[in-house]
């Protein structure tokens, strides 16, 4: 099993680093070339949504990963990436736009911007949660599954093999939530 990390900007080492962790081999997807080489899955880092989506057009990588995830090969987006899989971003622009959710960029306002929590989700159990500058999911549709909420607000979810968290789980030492993404890339 090989995974890509979306490595254009943002917390793609973390992610890398988690995945060694797990004996799993991961690359970086940074140009056109890099999407010629085998992967079973793709993550999407925290980062700036805009940047990474300018950029993914400059580089011509939107199309043809759009395509993978169409195709249905396991994504995982986290914080920024949740804002690229979502068909409607509140506060932003879509860019992938595979994913029945409705995100809110930058939803928890300034004071509230960046703090840790403990909640549980579903299917993977009660876990830290670290929020930057995050969205949340405003409203999900379609056959999207909420997996976890904190405040009343969606924080994580599933559609087939679209996984998607507010939160940054490689920026703790809990990785279950990648082992549960593993899982998903495992039966895909
Ligand atoms: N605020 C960022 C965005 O809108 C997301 C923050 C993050 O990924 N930590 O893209």
């Amino acid at each position: 099993m090989r995974i890509g990390v979306l490595a254009l900007q943002g917390a793609f080492a973390e992610h890398c680093a988690v995945l060694r962790k797990l004996d799993t081999e991961s690359f970086e997807i940074r140009q056109k070339r890099d999407l010629e080489q085998d992967f079973d899955g793709l993550i999407l880092v925290g980062g700036e949504s805009t940047v990474m989506g300018k950029l993914l057009r400059e580089l011509d990588c939107m199309d043809p990963l759009k395509q993978r995830i169409r195709e249905g090969m396991p994504v995982f987006g986290t914080c920024a990436g949740l804002i690229l899989l979502a068909k409607q971003v509140e506060g932003g622009l879509v860019q992938f736009g595979t994913m029945d959710i409705a995100a809110r960029r930058n939803a928890y306002g300034r004071q509230l911007g960046s703090f840790e929590t403990t909640a549980q989700m579903q299917e993977v159990g009660e876990i830290p949660m670290v929020f930057i500058r995050a969205p949340y999911i405003a409203s999900v549709s379609g056959n999207t599954r909420v997996l976890a909420e904190v405040d009343g607000k969606i924080v994580a979810a599933r559609e087939g093999n679209q996984l998607v968290t507010a939160f940054h789980p490689e920026l703790t030492d809990d990785t279950r939530v990648h082992e549960y993404f593993l899982d998903m890339v495992k039966h895909a």
